[in-house]
């Protein structure tokens, strides 16, 4: 038996209809360039369901106010919302108390508020901070820049030629000058799922606290952030089916409590005076000004989403999607993969023979097959292979066999073109 048609027993026997999900999702009805759109760009980010845009839509047409501070009928709704959708993300990624998700316009802003709260505090001269060489870039700028602020040296763990993390390498970097570690748990451009959990372990037996950056693990693993025992966890809305400009970061309460603001503004303060003001509690202390409400409302409805239909079916079925997929351009001659890690998320890089990706997605486009090319932004991942963008499928809930056909279809014309 192929593996489609393994995958459609299994897709049966667990119950994941895959048809009944695209019902849910408008926008991929509709034609590009006059053919079905097939959009393979998930981890840049995801469709949103029609359950998003409903509670989006009611939230402006029915409960629109400003939160926290008003004792009329709307804000009082409005702030229910709000913060049922802190109790939701709690739940979903098992934190101890509510108090401990903050939120944020995502995954970018997560983790610069982390750099600059507990790095202007906690860092000194000669002070060593850890990341990964598969670091998107906003795992790397925000430490270079508090780094360079303190004195303080980046280290960085390389990876091999699969995509995997030299983890000796890690043992033998981190040492008391080690002050904190923040690495990604599922790479965007090469798939590569780390071994956070050791990397955690490590960690802690040198008292160093860890952030990881689960923009891409939040939508394809189970996050227990009890389990795993990080330090933070920082990701964003909109790659796990919800709004654009939102986003979480969690934090141990002892860490937060210890931490000074990183904004000033409203709502983030319990008394304010000009000789001295004294900051909310959290988790209300990182949140200053007026936030994205509709957006944060928007996100609970894409947890409830994605709870329902079951995140371990979705990742389940995704694996074979991208099982279905590597085996399938991986029979294309002058294909070469990038990023083969034995444990993925599904996410596919490639790189054709004399052809530069820009190329290869422009083709595809005209094909409806929606991919991103580029260096995605791990610009030092690109450097590691030498290369200098790639091609890069990666997959949805929503995503087909067909659709795969299609890409695999689409690739080998430009091969027969190109070729
Ligand atoms: N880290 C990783 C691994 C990502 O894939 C992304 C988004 N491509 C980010 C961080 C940044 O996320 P955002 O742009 O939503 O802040």
């Amino acid at each position: 038996m192929s593996l489609k048609s393994d995958a459609a027993v299994q897709s049966a026997k667990t119950g994941y209809d895959v048809n009944r999900i695209r019902k849910d999702f408008p926008i991929l009805k509709q034609l590009v360039h006059g053919k079905p759109l097939v959009y393979l760009d998930n981890a840049a980010t995801t469709q949103k369901p029609l359950q998003v845009l409903n509670a989006l839509e009611k939230y402006y047409y029915t409960m629109n106010a400003n939160i926290h501070r008003g004792v009329h009928a709307l804000s009082q709704e409005a702030t229910e919302a709000y913060e049922s959708s802190r109790i939701k993300i709690k739940k979903f990624i098992n934190a101890l108390g509510k108090n401990e998700i903050i939120f944020t316009r995502g995954t970018t802003e997560s983790i610069n508020l982390v750099a600059q709260s507990y790095g202007r505090k906690y860092f000194n001269e000669g002070d060593e901070i850890i990341i990964s060489q598969m670091e998107h870039h906003s795992n790397i700028v925000p430490w270079q820049l508090i780094c360079e602020e303190k004195k303080a040296k980046l280290r960085v763990i390389p990876i091999d030629d699969t995509g995997e993390l030299v983890f000796e390498e890690f043992e033998k970097m981190i040492n008391e000058k080690t002050k904190f570690i923040s690495v990604v748990y599922a790479s965007n451009s090469l798939g590569t799922v780390n071994p956070v959990k050791q990397i955690i372990e490590l960690a802690h037996s040198f008292n160093v606290p860890v952030l990881l950056d689960a923009a891409q693990a939040v939508n394809h693993l189970k996050i227990d952030v009890q389990e795993l025992d990080c330090d933070f966890l920082a990701f964003s809305g909109h790659k796990l089916y919800g709004p654009t400009g939102i986003g979480v970061l969690y934090g141990k309460v002892n860490h937060l409590e210890n931490m000074p603001p990183y904004q000033g503004g409203g709502d983030m303060i319990a008394k304010v005076t000009f000789e001295k003001t004294l900051y909310n509690e959290l988790p209300y202390k990182f949140e200053a000004g007026t936030p994205n409400i509709a957006g944060t409302i928007g996100l609970g409805a894409a947890i409830d989403y994605v709870e329902k239909i079951g995140l371990d079916k979705i990742a389940s079925y995704e694996n074979e999607l991208l099982d279905y997929a590597t085996q399938k351009i991986s029979e294309l001659s002058g294909l070469k993969i990038i990023g083969t890690a034995k444990n993925k998320i599904s996410v596919l890089s490639f790189v054709l023979e004399n052809v530069h990706p820009h190329d290869v997605g422009t083709f595809l486009d005209f094909e409806g097959v929606a991919i991103r090319t580029g260096h995605h932004c791990t610009q030092p991942v690109m450097d590691r292979y030498a290369i200098p963008a790639t091609s890069r499928a990666s997959f949805g809930m929503y995503n087909t066999f067909e659709e795969v056909d299609v890409l695999v279809n689409g690739l080998k014309k430009i091969l027969e073109v190109f070729g």
